[in-house]
């Protein structure tokens, strides 16, 4: 993640364990454990993935403004290599991030299939109306300050707004974005598996998200080189460069490793159009109808497994007194027929 960014933030104990030994599986475990995760995408319904900034380092962005940053290399006329892209009609049905740094956003995915909980730098905000819109630049402010613009969204629409632009990048301890939070929590709930990629998982909310796959029945896999704060809960973990794990899972799936355009980057679009970067009313509202449609089923499965469970011990229950009487009974006879 960028050092500017890093410098932005206001000063902050509580930057969970720093530092922890990074591990590597053998290649042939790898292998093998990549196998696992193929199938299980395969066979799931509702995937999601968790990114976090291991990603970006995987996709050739160690920062912003080091000798091989996104920035740098812009200036020198050097493509960035942002190589990995997810495909939001494949199988990958929503994408959680904890990334500022716009790399979804520049791979060209809709909207709708991401929620990006701690702030994008291509993306700014208007204080008053709350409405998102894609920049041309990254902003180099910090902790959702004012940029001295006003609310382009008359411009767009019949809504008229002078409200005050700011950027989106949340400094800590400051409230996550509302509309992305529920997202990515319905998401997650709804979620058969879980995929969380390049992260340690200590930051909260974002972090525990997850595990909610799986408190309603679905798998968690990680994939980081340093151990996580919920590697107990998971059902597969893979210590690996999550490049190296991804292009894997891309050719076990026969499917080509969409490349990095500028034809579907809307930071390089050529006409002066403005684009919203916001959620379609009608996509919150079928998520959090397919959310209560889950949990509810999901709730009435665990409910009639414990009923199951609860029938079943009465009968043992019942089995065992009618031994016990029968016992008693058999004994008092052969009283009887002694006596
Ligand atoms: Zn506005």
């Amino acid at each position: 993640m960028s050092c500017s960014y890093a410098d932005g933030l206001s000063p902050y104990d509580h930057k969970g364990l720093l530092g922890l030994p990074e591990q590597f599986d053998t290649s042939d475990k790898i292998e093998e454990k990549c196998k696992l995760l193929t199938q299980w995408i395969l066979e799931s319904r509702h995937v999601v993935f968790h990114t976090g900034a291991g990603i970006s380092t995987a996709a050739g962005i160690p920062d912003f403004r080091g000798p091989n940053g996104v920035w740098t290399l812009e200036k020198q006329g050097v493509k960035p290599n942002i190589n990995v892209a997810f495909n939001d009609d494949g199988y990958a049905k929503f994408i959680v991030s904890q990334n500022i740094d716009g790399l979804h956003l520049r791979s060209g995915l809709n909207r709708q299939s991401i929620a990006e909980l701690h702030g994008n730098m291509f993306t700014e905000q208007c204080a008053t109306c709350k409405r998102q819109f894609i920049r041309y630049s990254a902003t180099t402010s910090v902790g959702q300050k004012q940029l001295g613009t006003t609310c382009p969204g008359s411009q767009i629409s019949r809504r008229g707004c002078r409200g005050k632009l700011i950027d989106t990048i949340l400094d800590w301890e400051a409230s996550l974005p509302e509309d992305d939070l529920v997202m990515a929590d319905y998401h997650s709930c709804v979620a058969d598996l879980s995929i969380a990629l390049g992260t340690t998982l200590q930051i909260v909310p974002s972090g525990n998200l997850p595990t909610f796959t799986k408190k309603y029945g679905g798998r968690l896999v990680i994939i980081n080189l340093q151990p996580t704060k919920h590697d107990k809960k998971a059902d597969l973990i893979i210590h690996s460069y999550v490049d190296e794990v991804l292009i894997k899972i891309m050719k076990c799936l026969q499917l080509d490793i969409p490349q990095y355009t500028e034809d579907l980057d809307p930071t390089k679009r050529k006409n002066i159009e403005i684009v919203e970067w916001n959620y379609l009313r009608v996509n919150v509202v079928d998520m959090k109808n397919m959310f209560n449609a889950h949990t509810k089923k999901f709730k009435q499965i665990k409910l009639e497994k414990k009923l199951k469970r609860k029938n079943e011990d009465e009968f043992k229950k019942e089995e065992k007194k009618c031994k016990d009487d029968h016992c008693e009974e058999m004994v008092k006879t052969e009283v009887v027929v002694v006596d």
